[in-house]
């Protein structure tokens, strides 16, 4: 059979090459605030020709049923997205990802059952080679993506427990069902019989489910973007199956972003990749939830006793976190921020990779309150700033500010990286209440030494009552 790609007029051809282009420009421009917006137009328009390009070039069943999806696709996307909280975001991605998979196990299935119609079959019938690894390897790994979404959306969602369901055999029957499922997809090759086809798509599809489990909250940042990784190879994979340049340069583009990213937020947290994938941190969540409700001397403070000893401080470095972006502080904290500067005060705010709950999450609330991007530092950058820093004004961070994370060995974030807080000559803590705790469940040591002083209230009504002091 020949290859469909080769009866593509040339246009057709460059219009997909136009589409990669505009798709690594996309990439490109979402890798700084300053020219995200940019970076979406992009994305959107290479998405526009290569969609359009598809449907021209194509025999497609009905334009108008194809027309029907897309506005209805298009209307639940517009409504979820309008009304999706920024820190709901993470499950919302794993929900889009568990779609792909899903996705590319619908079109693995199709050209599996009728390959005439998709341009893969041999003059006898029978399915190529080259395409029975494709549809296999493309339905394994969307299978996988899919059920691994549905759980990782689940456990952020609030759904499921975010603590890891530990198999005691988990590593065997995981590294059996996966030696089970390359196995198959050898098979397939001499044998495209059903049962070797539906065998393997279930068995990927269970370990998925196995794959995800294990894994405790704290590390499912990293297993969305990992997921968003294979989602990406899985659609490329396909891409080979329908001959779509289009759907393997975007596939790829996202299978290597996505485990690009999932290697700087390991690096961030720094967790190993292969110590993410095995499951088991978050267990001890309870444990140092525990902690924090012991009696110890600490200070609080007031609105004004902020105000004022910021007014009198050479440089204010800020320090948001998740607590911020649920007040939704970040406007307040643009003004504080400016009246400081009215002062003659030096404001920084300090950016940690992990901080909130998404990668990006701070950086994309201080630019929506248009603080502007030479103030906002990332964690190298800044970290040695802190020895010579007046005021640290921690807003609803916890985790990256906790010193444990340096000091304590048993603590279940050491190593991680963390904003050296402690060495500015006075820290300010704004959260709600002594006892709540950062994702990671842990008490702060923070809390309890002698430069700290506690803000215990709302992060916005707290912000908005130093402004007025200011
Ligand atoms: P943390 O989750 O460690 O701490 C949040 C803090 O905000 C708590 O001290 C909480 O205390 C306080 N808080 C909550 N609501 C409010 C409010 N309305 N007003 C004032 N304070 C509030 O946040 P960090 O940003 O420091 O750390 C992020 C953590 O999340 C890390 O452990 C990271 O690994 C993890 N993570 C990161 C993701 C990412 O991609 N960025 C995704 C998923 C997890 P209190 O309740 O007392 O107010």
């Amino acid at each position: 059979m020949p290859n469909e790609a080769h009866l593509l007029p040339a246009w057709a051809l460059l219009a997909y090459l136009a589409a990669g282009v505009l798709f690594i420009l996309a990439l490109r421009g979402l890798s700084s605030p300053a020219t995200a917006r940019a970076g979406n137009r992009y994305g959107i328009l290479g998405m526009a020709i290569a969609v359009a390009t598809t449907l021209i070039t194509h025999e497609v069943a009905s334009l108008v049923e194809i027309a029907v999806a897309v506005v209805i696709g298009a209307v639940i996307g517009l409504v979820i997205a309008r009304r999706i909280a920024m820190t709901a975001m993470p499950q919302l991605v794993a929900a889009f990802h568990s779609l792909v998979g899903l996705a590319a196990v619908c079109v693995a299935a199709a050209a599996y059952v009728n390959p005439v119609a998709f341009g893969i079959a041999a003059a006898d019938g029978s399915i190529l080679g080259v395409s029975r690894v494709e549809m296999s390897l493309g339905s394994a790994i969307g299978a996988i993506t899919f059920s691994g979404s549905v759980i990782a959306f689940l456990k952020l969602n609030g759904n499921m427990s975010g603590s890891p369901i530990l198999l005691p055999t988990r590593h065997v029957l995981n590294g059996l069902i996966l030696l089970g499922i390359l196995g198959l997809i050898g098979y397939f090759l001499r044998d495209q019989s059903p049962w070797v086809f539906w065998t393997l798509t279930g068995l990927a599809f269970a370990i998925g489910f196995l794959l995800i489990i294990p894994i405790g909250g704290a590390d499912m940042p990293v297993v969305v973007s990992m997921l968003n990784s294979y989602s990406g190879w899985a659609a490329a994979a396909m891409g080979f199956t329908l001959h779509n340049t289009a759907m393997i340069i975007t596939g790829a583009l996202v299978g290597s972003s996505g485990a690009i990213l999932s290697y700087i937020m390991c690096r961030a947290m720094n967790r190993s990749f292969i110590g993410v994938i095995s499951g088991g941190f978050g267990a001890a969540d309870g444990a140092g939830a525990a902690a924090a409700k012991t009696d110890r001397p600490w200070k609080r403070g007031s609105a004004e006793d902020a105000a004022f000893l910021m007014k009198e401080a050479n440089q204010v470095i800020v320090i948001p976190g998740y607590g911020m972006a649920v007040a939704q502080a970040q406007h307040a904290l643009r003004e504080m921020g400016d009246k400081l500067k009215e002062h003659g005060v030096k404001v920084k705010y300090a950016i940690h990779p992990v901080a909130g709950r998404m990668p990006g999450h701070m950086n994309v609330l201080l630019a929506e309150a248009s603080v502007p991007y030479d103030e906002v530092f990332e964690l190298d950058d800044i970290n040695s700033e802190f020895a010579q820093t007046d005021v640290a004004f921690v807003i609803g961070a916890n985790d990256v500010v906790n010193p444990a994370a340096k000091t304590d060995k048993s603590s279940p974030i050491y190593g991680m990286p963390v904003f050296d807080v402690q060495k500015a000559k006075t820290v300010f803590f704004v959260k709600r209440s002594m006892g709540g705790v950062g994702y990671s469940g842990i008490d702060n040591e923070l809390f309890y030494m002698d430069q700290t002083i506690m803000l215990l209230a709302d992060a916005k009504k707290m912000v908005e009552d130093i402004v007025k002091a200011l």
